[in-house]
């Protein structure tokens, strides 16, 4: 059982004229805002991020943005945040906003959103963090995705323990009770935030290389 303060949601910065996307994006605003779940997002007004963030604010729940300060002129921060952290680069922002939560949704949303997902899957199967992701989905957006990573399987270019570590839910509230009812992805090889600073190597590097070997090598073929 994973604990869920705090959320950090992934999702476009536009909005799609469906208004079934705009719509998802705030049930899960509302209902995290419901359930005492702070939210930590990109920062911005536009789009589903907009969506999200102004219906969790709506029921007085607790929102951190997180903006590349003066980076790009067109990215409008949301002034009402509960809290608004501004950073230095995209990096920066990413990192902070992976160290600020307890767990990772992806709605719908263009090439940033698919680059965050994927990154943060990726470290979870490298063991930096051990935190559920799960992709929220809204009129089988999420469908060809799904469909990818089990082609990466079938081939061996991802292991199936691997491909565990990205959850799809049709809900907000099955969305958040995939996260709360996820097993910790690689505990025991999670490494600390100092070792990671070091180059994810730290004061104990064996056991981080034995430990993936031995929860996530064995019978599998793939990464
Ligand atoms: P995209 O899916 O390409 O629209 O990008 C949205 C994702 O990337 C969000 O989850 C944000 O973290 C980040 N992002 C991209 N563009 C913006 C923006 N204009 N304002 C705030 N965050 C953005």
């Amino acid at each position: 059982m994973v604990t869920i303060r705090t959320l950090c949601v992934f999702c476009g910065s536009c909005s799609p004229p469906d208004v079934r996307y705009r719509s998802a994006a705030r049930e899960l605003g509302t209902l995290a805002a419901r359930r005492g779940i702070g939210l930590v997002y990109g920062g911005g007004r536009a789009g589903l991020m907009g969506e999200l963030a102004d219906a969790a604010l709506a029921s007085s729940g607790r929102v951190i943005g997180v903006i590349p300060a003066g980076l790009f002129s067109r990215e409008v921060p949301h002034r009402e945040l509960t809290e608004l952290h501004e950073v230095a680069s995209m990096h920066e922002r990413k990192q902070r906003m992976y160290d600020l939560s307890d767990g990772f949704i992806a709605l719908p949303g263009g090439l940033g959103t698919l680059e965050e997902l994927a990154e943060v899957s990726a470290w979870s199967k490298l063991g930096l963090h051990a935190k559920p992701v799960v992709l929220m989905d809204v009129d089988g957006f999420w469908d060809p995705l799904v469909t990818q990573l089990d082609r990466m399987v079938s081939v061996g270019l991802l292991a199936a323990a691997n491909r565990q570590l990205i959850q799809w839910a049709r809900s907000p509230e099955a969305a958040i009770a995939a996260l709360t009812g996820a097993k910790p992805a690689c505990a025991e090889t999670r490494i600390t935030a100092g070792q990671r600073q070091q180059g994810g190597s730290g004061s104990a590097p064996d056991r981080h290389e034995d430990g993936r070997a031995e929860s996530r090598g064995r019978n599998a073929s793939g990464g």
